[in-house]
C-alpha cells in the first residue's frame, strides 16, 4: 500500500532523513521504533506531505505522492494522527467528529456510529467540550476524527505518551480492533510493549536511517539491539 523509497528530509539545513525506505503492505500494522530524535516523527511527517523530503519517492496507491500537499494526500486516503492531538478546545467530541468528516464523497465507511462502537467511552462523553477531555479521551478523539476521514492507512505518532496504564491498555484494544477490521497502520511508539503487542513488523531507525527491520518476534528476541538501539 505505501512505498517509501530512499527519502532525504531536512529543516532548514539539517539533514534529518538518510535515503530512509520502508514498505508497508495492506492490512498490516507496522512499528517505527528508535531513541527519541531517531527521526519518527520526521518520517511520519515526510509521508504526509508535512516536511516533504527533497530527495526520494512516496508511493501510495499506485500514487507517486511526494511534493503532494498535505490536504491532497490526506484526500488520497492517508489519516495522520499527531502527537499533541489537535483537538479543537471549544467544539464538543461529537462536533470535532464531524470536522473530520470526509468531504464530497457518498462511499463513508466509517460514521459516527461506527467510530463509538471502536470507542464507545466517546458516545458517553460526546456532548463535553474537547477542552475539558482527559488525555485518554483526547487520544482517543484525535484517533476517532482521523477515522472519519475515512484513510486507507493512519499514521500514528506515539497515541499512548504520558497516558495512565489503564489508559494505554483501552487504546491498544481499540487499536487492536482496527486492525481486525483490516486497518493499516504506521505507528510510532516509544512504549516497547505496546508496540510490539499490536506490530506485524517493525523498523528501528537510528540517526535518521533504518538500521533494523524484523518481526515483532525478532525485536523482541533481540537483546543487544534493544538495548544498542531502543535503549532498552
Ligand atoms: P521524539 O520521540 O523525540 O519525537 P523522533 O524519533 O520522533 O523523536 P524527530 O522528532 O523526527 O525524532 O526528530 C529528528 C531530529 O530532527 C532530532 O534531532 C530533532 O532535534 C530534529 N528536529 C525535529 N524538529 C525540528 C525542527 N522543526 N527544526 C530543526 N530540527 C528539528
Amino acid at each position: 500500500m505505501l512505498e517509501v523509497r530512499d527519502i532525504n528530509t531536512y529543516y532548514g539545513n539539517a539533514h534529518i532523513l538518510f535515503d530512509l525506505s520502508l514498505t508497508i503492505a495492506a492490512g498490516e500494522c507496522v512499528a517505527l521504533l528508535g531513541r527519541n530524535g531517531a527521526g519518527k516523527t520526521t518520517t511520519l511527517r515526510s509521508i504526509m506531505g508535512l516536511s516533504p523530503p527533497r530527495k526520494g519517492a512516496i508511493e501510495f496507491r499506485s500514487a507517486e505522492i511526494q511534493g503532494w500537499v498535505p490536504y491532497r494526500i490526506a484526500q488520497a486516503g492517508i489519516g495522520f494522527v499527531p502527537e499533541d492531538r489537535r483537538i479543537f478546545p471549544v467544539l464538543t467530541v461529537e462536533e470535532n467528529l464531524k470536522l473530520g468528516q470526509k468531504r464530497g464523497t457518498s462511499e463513508t465507511t466509517w460514521s459516527l456510529e461506527r467510530v463509538y462502537q471502536v470507542f464507545p467511552k466517546l458516545k458517553q462523553i460526546k456532548d463535553r467540550a474537547g477542552g475539558n477531555l482527559s488525555g485518554g479521551e483526547q487520544q482517543m478523539l484525535s484517533i476517532a476524527r482521523a477515522l472519519m476521514g475515512n484513510p486507507d492507512l493512519l499514521l500514528l505518532d506515539e497515541p499512548t505518551e504520558g497516558l495512565a496504564p489503564i489508559v494505554v491498555e483501552e487504546l491498544v484494544h481499540a487499536i487492536a480492533r482496527l486492525k481486525q477490521d483490516a486497518m493499516t497502520v504506521l505507528l510510532v511508539e516509544q512504549n516497547i510493549n505496546v508496540a510490539l503487542a499490536l506490530a506485524d513488523r517493525c523498523y528501528v531507525l537510528d540517526h535518521g536511517a533504518i538500521v533494523a527491520e524484523g518481526s515483532a518476534e525478532f525485536i523482541r528476541n533481540n537483546e543487544k539491539l534493544r538495548s544498542d538501539l531502543l535503549g532498552i
